[in-house]
């Protein structure tokens, strides 16, 4: 599939979604652009009255009530609400529009959506702290403020056995007076989780050392069978299961996550990676070189604040994460025929009239990338199918007015939002 990055809209919301916190920081906000549209009612129903945007807070989705393949109505905390002819658009992270179809279209009537929760990736990841001496860098030396200086690096990887991606993120940070401003000094950081502690850089001051950290992120193997997303009901009976009683809809799930050899031959991989990039920065190319490399290490399960520097690079134990971040593909979008994709490339559950998936459940593969930006790709892509299938509607509407044998009910009315007014904003 391709997707035009460089379009207008996609610059439009990026940077309303990175451009919305003030002073020296930058974060993603979904609700400021939200808002914004509410405000300025740049949405408007077809016949241009204003207001059709509605804002429904604390209101939780249990299920989707259907009939003949068609949603037709959502059960929420707060009552039913009727979804008449409207399309349906899932935009509610992974793990929940996954339990919200599973709880809503069986697989026993919905034979083509039998994939949901088969698939399953995340990230995994490893951390490494290392420390260099400022004065190693005699180029840098000169143009070194005093300040605290940050840089950041991306460096993607390919596992040569499974081909599979990784990437290392590397944060730079040299800091000669960290307990001053210490609230600036955080927001600069450029991630949260890769950031040196108080303790990491007051005890790398003096002489002044540069911090690297790393983080290296690669992603579950996308055909492991032994990975699974299901209802607690469907959970196979020679399973141990924790806390499967919640009769909540909204949780009543369990997920089984075991890695693989595929996993374990990349995160090998990752590991000698980092440890080599980190070698190369520290300008020791030959195993005989005297390398002024340290590591952080902590007894206490990566801890920031109790650990010591020390020459040799810390065990496995103490860098690799116990974690899964950025959930993915139990709903994957594809056309592939030996093992269906719940989702159709016009990103539609299969056997579903009017039911729309966007977000990470979509992914086929984990990949390593870090997902927020791919995501908003897809969403504002699937925006464009549907104003695209409007568009063409309309047209045959318009052209189908004066045929009489043609029936004119209530398919083609479009719920919700103005074209034109669309394409507006679009250039906006
Ligand atoms: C600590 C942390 C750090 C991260 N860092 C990064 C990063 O650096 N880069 C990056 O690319 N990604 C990062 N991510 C991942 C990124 O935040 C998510 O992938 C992204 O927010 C997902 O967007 P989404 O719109 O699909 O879902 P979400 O942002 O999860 O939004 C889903 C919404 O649906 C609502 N919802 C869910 N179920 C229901 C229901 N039944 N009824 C009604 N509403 C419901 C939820 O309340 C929520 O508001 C990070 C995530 C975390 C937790």
């Amino acid at each position: 599939m391709t997707f035009f990055l460089d379009r207008p809209l996609i610059s439009q919301v990026i940077y309303d979604l990175m451009c919305r916190c003030g002073r020296d920081l930058q974060k993603t906000s979904v609700a400021d652009p939200l808002l914004n549209l509410l405000l300025t009612k740049k949405l408007c129903t077809q016949e241009g009255e204003q207001a059709p945007l509605e804002i429904n807070i604390s209101c939780v989705v249990k299920k989707i009530v259907h009939e003949d393949g068609k949603a037709v109505a959502l059960e929420t905390n707060k009552g039913n609400v009727k979804l008449g002819n409207a399309k349906l658009i899932l935009a509610m992270g992974v793990l929940p529009p996954t339990t919200l179809m599973l709880n809503s279209f069986p697989s026993s009537s919905f034979s083509q959506l039998a994939g949901i929760g088969t698939r399953y990736t995340a990230h995994f990841r490893s951390s490494v702290l290392a420390r260099l001496p400022r004065n190693l860098y005699h180029d840098l030396k000169k143009k070194i403020s005093g300040k605290i200086e940050v840089a950041a690096m991306h460096i993607p990887g390919l596992s040569p056995h499974s081909k599979r991606q990784f990437h290392i993120q590397i944060s730079a940070f040299l800091d000669d007076t960290p307990l001053v401003d210490i609230q600036n000094t955080l927001h600069q950081f450029p991630d949260v989780l890769p950031a040196p502690s108080i303790e990491q850089l007051s005890s790398s001051k003096d002489p002044p050392h540069i911090i690297f950290f790393c983080k290296t992120i690669g992603g579950l193997d996308h055909t492991n069978k032994n990975n699974w997303f299901c209802l607690n009901s469907d959970v196979p009976s020679n399973d141990e299961i924790i806390n499967n009683n919640n009769t909540d809809v909204t949780c009543n799930t369990t997920m089984q996550v075991v890695l693989n050899d595929t996993d374990r031959q990349l995160w090998d991989t990752m590991d000698e990676s980092t440890f080599a990039v980190l070698k190369r920065l520290a300008l020791c190319d030959h195993p005989d070189d005297s390398c002024q490399l340290e590591f952080w290490h902590s007894e206490d399960s990566h801890s920031s604040t109790q650990g010591r520097w020390l020459k040799d690079p810390p065990p496995t134990s103490q860098i690799r994460r116990r974690v899964l971040v950025h959930p993915a593909s139990t709903m994957w979008i594809g056309d592939d025929d030996h093992e269906p994709s719940p989702v159709d490339l016009d990103y539609r559950f299969r056997g579903v009239e009017n039911v729309y998936l966007t977000g990470g459940a979509l992914w086929p593969t984990a990949g390593s990338w870090n997902p927020t930006c791919t995501m908003t790709a897809l969403a504002i892509n699937l925006a464009d199918k549907l104003l695209t299938n409007f568009d063409n509607n309309n047209n045959n509407n318009n052209n189908d007015t004066n045929n009489t044998d043609i029936d004119n009910s209530n398919d083609n009315v479009q719920p919700g939002y103005n074209y034109e007014v669309m394409n507006k904003y679009s250039h906006l």
